[in-house]
């Protein structure tokens, strides 16, 4: 453990309360080869990233976590250039699994994005829900000319822009503590675009995530140190320097907590689907 500055692996003080939830909303998925996600892959190597939104219940109010393939996921998937598209599985929207679940949607302060594109923002098109979102993020999005699915579904949404107000948060320079009691703490982690985020959850002492968006692609980023392939960071990230800087943080964090990488069906691991019935209410 490394008390260089105070802050780099000290867990910082969080109340959540008793009956906070968390859920995971898995809306499909899309392939590709495991040569184009990580340094050191294999294209035979086919890997199924994952497109989930999670829901983090809250006595303050829930959030999603991203919102997976929207309704017009087809539709969305034709407006990137063609080199970015890829065979696609669409399954229930988050919306529909909410419905299904009899989810009170009453209940929902809007959709927290770990960053703007496509395949993160496509379900905002069946959430008439505001959108959390930092200002630098909304400037990239605005910015974006490859992919305009951010434009399309946002344009009608109400957008909460938050700022970095609070102190350094495990290891980054800043933080945002969104219900106030350490249970939801956003940090900034700008290298996959200007305005990425990573969104740290704390459900009690033994369970706590890092949901580190598109930070890395698969969980080889974590537990090998793989960076995406030098081609995909040149195409794919605005500061590979700081993605470098960023995994370090996080990699450092991972015996303290499970870190979730958006696309890595394998991260999500225990955590429950939302279901009808007593089974929701006892779930973690
Ligand atoms: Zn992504």
């Amino acid at each position: 453990m490394t008390k260089n500055d105070g802050r780099t692996d000290a867990p910082t003080a969080a109340a959540p309360p008793r009956d906070m939830k968390i859920f995971q909303l898995p809306t499909g998925t899309y392939e590709t080869p495991a040569a184009l996600a990580f340094q050191g892959g294999r294209f035979r190597d086919r890997r199924h990233f994952a497109a989930t939104a999670v829901l983090v219940q809250h006595p303050r109010g829930d959030v999603l976590i991203d919102a997976g393939f929207g309704a017009h996921a087809q539709e969305h998937i034709r407006m990137l250039p063609r080199f970015r598209r890829s065979p696609h599985t669409l399954g229930a929207t988050a919306s529909e699994q909410m419905d299904t679940a009899g989810y009170d949607r009453g209940r929902l302060l809007g959709v927290l994005l770990t960053h703007s594109h496509w395949d993160h923002v496509s379900g905002l098109d069946s959430l008439d829900v505001p959108i959390l979102v930092p200002r630098e993020e909304l400037a990239y999005a605005e910015r974006s000319r490859g992919d305009r699915v951010f434009q399309r579904v946002a344009a009608e949404h109400e957008r909460r822009v938050y700022g970095f107000d609070g102190p350094a948060h495990r290891g980054f320079d800043a933080s945002h503590d969104l219900h106030g009691d350490g249970s939801v703490v956003i940090v900034p982690a700008p290298g996959h675009t200007t305005g990425s985020v990573v969104v740290f959850v704390t459900l009690g002492p033994d369970r706590r995530f890092a949901f580190i968006g598109d930070l890395a692609w698969q969980l080889d980023g974590i537990t090998c140190g793989a960076q995406r392939p030098l081609l995909m960071r040149m195409l794919a990230d605005s500061d590979p320097a700081q993605i470098r800087r960023d995994l370090d943080r996080v990699s450092a964090l991972a015996q303290h907590m499970r870190i979730v990488p958006a696309h890595d069906t394998r991260g999500y691991g225990d955590i429950p689907l939302l279901v009808p019935g007593p089974g929701a209410d006892e779930a973690p």
